[in-house]
């Protein structure tokens, strides 16, 4: 289990070093892990010119899966785009072929109140959004600015999707479905859009070799709408690039703490990258007070999806409930009155309950 670490900028550092702290206790129980970091981002820019260093991109490539804190920071956003943080992420991204991008959105019970929903909608809440991020209108060509036959300026865009992209997401989704509660959703705009109707007419073919999964179509402006109405409707929702950028933010709303939400993107093979949904948070960078949870979530899936343990990954996920349970809050989670701890003594908890349990 080769694990790349690129703690990355701001509070990067400090919230992976705890999810460092659950890989040794694991480590110290036989599992055969090995670690390595490098700097990406903002460090990589400080320590080679450059936020995806040719060295880290290597060690990414020869790792089994990778580890992301985050990156970005207001010092950096002065530099030229192709040197920002921001480039780094896209940039790895395409290198590993990552095409599934996996966000659970999960609302711990005890958490229900820090949601802007009514608790009894959003309580025990947990789905899980696939979209498929290397196709759609942000890379279909061709793209650009000209002038209309009216001498107008107009700028477009071409959405466009082949029959392998969707048959190679609408699979994740189907075997997603398979590991949870056998309900899929696939999320389009079939009414209006000729790639819609490609992808719906894909996704349905596929649908006779997982009989064991229920399929359903969904049109992407009632999907926004039911993700607020009745979010408890749905256990896995795939979708494409575009639609899937808007509905996985909408999600994360719904989980309360953009501090407690992991994500995995995964390529054909299941090598993947881990990282919490949140940025670098230059707010509360070095001060001991992010929370390290979505990046403790983020290694139970990479052991989950890429190393195959979901055992490993129900403990990591345990401990994590158990915490909250004992009434453990960082300050993004501590309601008015709550006391709050900072990320060393979360990660102390974890680490604590996961050696109990
Ligand atoms: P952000 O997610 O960093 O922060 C938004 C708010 O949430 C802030 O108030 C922050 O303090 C809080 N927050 C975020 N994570 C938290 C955590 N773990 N614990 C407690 N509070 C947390 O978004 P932003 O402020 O828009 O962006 C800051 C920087 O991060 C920018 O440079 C941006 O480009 C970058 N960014 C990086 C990623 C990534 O690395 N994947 C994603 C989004 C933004």
């Amino acid at each position: 289990m080769k694990i790349a670490i690129l703690p990355g900028d701001g509070i990067g550092p400090e919230i992976v070093e705890q999810a460092r702290r659950v890989l040794e206790v694991l480590r110290g129980e036989g599992l055969p892990i090995e670690t390595e970091s490098a700097p990406m981002g903002g460090a990589g820019y400080d320590a080679a010119r450059d936020p995806l260093p040719p060295a880290t991109l290597r060690l990414a490539e020869q790792a089994d899966a990778v580890l992301l804190g985050a990156v970005g920071g207001p010092q950096y956003d002065v530099l030229p785009r192709e040197l920002r943080p921001e480039q780094g992420l896209l940039r790895i991204r395409r290198a590993l072929s990552l095409f599934a991008n996996l966000r659970p959105a999960l609302l711990y019970p005890e958490l229900a109140a820090a949601s802007t929903l009514k608790t009894e909608v959003v309580s025990g809440l947990d789905l899980m959004i696939i979209r498929e991020l290397t196709g759609d209108i942000y890379f279909g060509q061709p793209r650009g600015r000209r002038k209309s036959a009216a001498g107008d300026d107009e700028g477009f865009d071409t959405m466009h999707y082949s029959v392998a992209e969707v048959q190679r997401i609408a699979r994740v989704g189907f075997e997603t479905a398979r590991r949870r509660g056998r309900r899929l959703c696939s999320v389009d705009k079939a009414n209006v859009l000729d790639t819609s109707i490609l992808w719906r007419e894909t996704v349905s073919a596929l649908a006779g070799e997982y009989p064991d999964v229920a399929l359903s179509h969904m049109y992407v402006d009632n999907a926004a709408m039911q993700l607020v109405r009745n979010p408890k409707q749905f256990d896995v929702i795939v979708t494409g690039n575009l639609f899937g950028d808007i509905l996985s933010d909408e999600a994360s709303m719904l989980a309360g703490s953009i501090g407690m939400l992991p994500s995995a993107s995964l390529d054909a093979r299941q090598k993947g990258l881990y990282e919490p949904i949140h940025g670098s948070a230059p707010d509360i960078a070095g001060q001991d007070r992010a929370n390290p949870l979505a990046t403790i979530l983020s290694l139970a899936m990479m052991f989950r999806y890429t190393f195959g343990r979901a055992d490993v990954a129900d403990r990591i996920e345990g401990a994590v409930r158990r915490v909250l349970a004992q009434g453990h809050r960082t300050g993004d989670l501590a309601m008015p009155g709550e006391r709050a701890i900072g990320t060393r003594a979360m990660g102390d908890a974890v680490v604590a309950a996961l050696r109990g349990g």
